[in-house]
């Protein structure tokens, strides 16, 4: 990852990460603390998803299990696929995408447009057979030559963080990070920024933010896996602790509502210019809510997971969100967020 000293990046691998650390204004000046936000739908296939799914990829080349003109098979929420997708195009691979049909059509469509074989299924829980991700591991295992990307559970995923996100955030930061807040759909992005975070310097707090409807919340505060409610969130919250999670540190968790979240994203476009995914909107009022406990001077890094754009026909859309009993925010209700 990164660019050349002539400034020629090689190619879409090429092109993966290097992200710029976004200073957050008004959040900033609210809080009295730096929030810092690394610009992860800046990345070619507009996620934080492609990192994981670039060394996802170079493992399985390395290791001799994905050869010319194979199939990558995952079940993902969308990110990882179009991240993957990009990138069997860009290497020669065949990619077939698992995805629940509860993703928004923007996510699906494009993994269409890609090129990417897309099978749709029911969301059903993880203890089902027919769980997204467990057919998708069925699935790779019967088409020769196939290779599982294993999102939640191959540890490449999060030494693709450690390796290129981390170090990132160290240096552009300059070393001066107090906290790391973000939520978990893999674990991949918290876990492997985390690990790498607590090694540079171990009184980094770590705190994991989580959506309802997910089990992570209770599992940090009280070691109790167990949910509440549900989320219009895509792409993060879990019912189970993933390996990419596992051993994870984490000092304190935070649990944000839908509502939050969405006046978050919409004060993000409307003060920053910055225009965001609903995932983004956990981890910025995270963030927020960290610096309060914090007080004042302190430097708080999150992840601006991926674009609006790929949410415009719900999270920007009030008939939608009205649906789900939620308010499209105002404008002039903003000023006193
Ligand atoms: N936000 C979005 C929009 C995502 O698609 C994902 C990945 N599913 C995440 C956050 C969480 O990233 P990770 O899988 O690394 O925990």
């Amino acid at each position: 990852m990164g660019g050349s000293a002539l400034g020629i990046t090689d190619g879409f691998v090429g092109a993966v990460g290097e992200t710029p650390l976004i200073r957050l204004h008004g959040l900033s000046e609210l809080t009295g603390c730096e929030i810092l936000g690394k610009a992860e739908f800046m990345n070619p296939g507009g996620s934080v998803k492609d990192r994981a799914a670039l060394g996802i990829l170079l493992e399985a080349e390395q290791e001799g299990l994905l050869k010319p003109g194979g199939t990558v098979v995952e079940g993902t929420a969308g990110n990882t696929g179009i991240g993957l997708a990009h990138l069997c195009n860009a290497r020669g691979y065949k990619a077939l995408i698992v995805i629940p049909d509860t993703q928004s059509a923007e996510k699906i469509g494009l993994l269409r447009s890609l090129g990417a074989e897309v099978r749709t299924v029911p969301a059903v829980p993880y203890r089902d057979p027919n769980n997204y991700v467990r057919l998708s591991g069925r699935i790779a295992a019967e088409i020769p030559g196939a290779v599982w990307a294993n999102q939640f559970d191959n540890l490449a995923n999060r030494r693709a963080h450690f390796n290129s996100t981390g170090p990132e955030i160290w240096r552009q930061s300059a070393g001066k990070v107090d906290a790391w807040v973000a939520a978990t759909g893999t674990g991949g992005t918290y876990a492997g920024v985390a690990l790498y975070l607590k090694q540079q310097n171990p009184q980094v707090q770590c705190v994991l933010a989580d959506p309802h409807g997910s089990a992570l919340y209770s599992w940090a505060k009280g070691g109790e896996l167990a949910m509440e409610g549900s989320s219009i969130t895509e792409g993060i919250g879990n019912s189970r602790v993933t390996a990419n999670l596992e051993g994870a540190p984490i000092d304190d968790a935070v649990r944000i509502d839908d509502q939050s979240a969405l006046d978050t994203i919409y004060q993000l476009l409307w003060r920053e210019g910055l225009f965001l995914g609903g995932s983004v909107g956990i981890n910025v009022a995270g963030a927020v809510e960290t610096a309060g406990r914090l007080g004042p001077g302190h430097t708080i890094v999150t992840v601006l997971c991926d674009s609006g754009d790929r949410y415009r026909s719900r999270l920007y859309d009030g008939d939608w969100l009205a649906t789900k009993g939620l308010q499209q925010p105002q404008r002039a209700g903003l000023e006193a967020i």
